[in-house]
């Protein structure tokens, strides 16, 4: 369960904390929306990137569309 994740502003689908490990010690957060498959910048901060992305759930003009194109 991720909690305190605002709904995505594109689609309102829900949205979830991935967690992507580089090595034993060290990885990487990111929200994605399990949805459409937005998603915010990557940090080693969880809060930070739930912050980032309910900041930005607030504010759709800048939430990044890359993800929508391509992969
Ligand atoms: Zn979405």
């Amino acid at each position: 369960m991720d909690e305190d994740l605002k709904p995505c502003p594109f689609c309102a689908g829900s949205a979830s904390v991935n967690y992507v490990p580089f090595s034993r010690m060290y990885g990487e957060y990111r929200v994605i929306c399990r949805q459409c498959g937005v998603m915010t910048e990557a940090s080693a901060d969880k809060p930070e990137v739930m912050k980032m992305w309910n900041r930005r759930a607030d504010d759709e003009t800048v939430l990044s569309v890359a993800s929508l194109h391509g992969e």
